[in-house]
């Protein structure tokens, strides 16, 4: 249910609705627009006479009731799109967002070359994981808390902001000392436990799409995060599991817009999951911008063939070089601007 509230309605009349339905056991957002505030109501049950009961009350408008499932990531409860800032970047904003970096922090070394190089070529976010999902139990799983450090180094050395993924409520923590934005991984992004403690965590969290996740999943699993009161989620389509091979995932780009049509959460893409392989990153890199992504994830990688996980799909510096002015130029194309370094001058 949302409670439109009149254009003139005072702080006084909003925070009595609000506690009427805190009273009743039930929880409210808040979603402060230009114009007018609305309120969203969420729980159950909610009374059946509770729409006749708010509707006279002084300062509101009008009252609807919401049969989606989803609320707090639709538009009915914000209808404003949602920007996030985080330290000098706006995500969601009129610019595309790059994140880039590599798949896993490995040494000092290798973590700020690359962030070095990818802000040069215009990213504003590094990403690396320090706790790592990986297939086989065998594999390099990161460097653990020493990964988080590197990462807050090669922050301190080019004014970057960091993402990297946390895996588990126990390091919540831990990972939320360090990091700026929270990675939910497409492994974990029904793990409903995991969701609502990264929503307590104070920080904007990256929710990527889980392997065979409908768009209303999706928006379910953005919903635990938001009901714990953070509203700084951020959708990140990844690539879906199909019958199809010669791609590691398929990339569905018409998430972008059937998401857009019904969040109002940012949406990006990683193309680089998604592909399996870096000749083609490119190409769904473009395209997800094409299709009206808020930003990209993209793995980078100094040396990709050394890499400890997924080299196949990291771009070398020089490619990500190349890259970027071509994104600058679908942006551009599709009515979105590219804006490499607000923070550049500042460091
Ligand atoms: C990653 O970003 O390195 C990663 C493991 O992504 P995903 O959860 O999409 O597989
Ligand atoms: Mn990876």
């Amino acid at each position: 249910m949302i409670i439109v509230m009149e254009t003139n309605a005072n702080r006084e009349q909003v925070n009595g609705i609000v506690a009427r339905v805190k009273a009743l056991g039930l929880g409210a957002h808040l979603s402060e627009g230009e114009e007018r505030t609305i309120i969203g109501i969420v729980g159950s049950p909610l009374p059946p006479t509770l729409d006749d009961e708010l509707e006279v009350q002084s300062g509101v408008e009008r009252v609807v009731r919401i049969t989606k499932k989803y609320k707090l990531t639709g538009w009915d409860f914000h209808p404003q799109k949602t920007r996030i800032a985080v330290r000098d970047v706006v995500i969601g904003g009129d610019a595309v967002t790059i994140i880039a970096g590599p798949c896993s922090v490995e040494s000092e070394e290798q973590t700020v070359d690359t962030a070095r190089a990818i802000k040069a070529a215009g990213a504003t976010i590094l990403r690396g994981g320090a706790y790592k999902p990986r297939t086989s139990p065998y594999e390099f799983r990161g460097l653990g808390r020493r990964g988080l450090e590197i990462l807050a180094t090669a922050r301190e050395e080019t004014g970057m902001p960091i993402i990297t993924e946390v895996m588990t409520p126990a390091d919540i923590e831990q990972v939320g000392e360090f990091t700026d934005i929270f990675q939910i991984g497409a492994r974990n992004a029904q793990n409903y436990l995991l969701l609502e403690e990264v929503g307590k965590a104070g920080k904007p969290v990256m929710l990527k799409r889980g392997l065979s996740m409908l768009m209303e999943e999706w928006l379910l699993a953005a919903e635990y995060v938001m009901a714990q009161g953070n509203p700084d989620v951020i959708l990140c389509e990844r690539g879906i599991r199909t019958f199809e091979s010669s791609t590691r995932n398929t990339l569905d780009v018409s998430s972008v817009p059937v998401i857009q049509g019904m969040s109002h959460l940012p949406v990006f893409i990683d193309p680089s999951h998604a592909a399996g392989k870096r000749a083609l990153v490119p190409a769904l890199a473009l395209a997800g911008i094409a299709a009206g992504a808020d930003g990209l994830m993209i793995e980078v990688h100094p040396s990709p063939d050394h890499a400890l996980s997924d080299g196949a799909q990291s771009l070398t510096f020089d490619q990500f070089d190349e890259l970027t002015p071509r994104i600058a130029a679908v942006a551009e194309a599709v009515g979105r601007s590219f804006a490499p370094m607000p923070q550049m001058a500042a460091v």
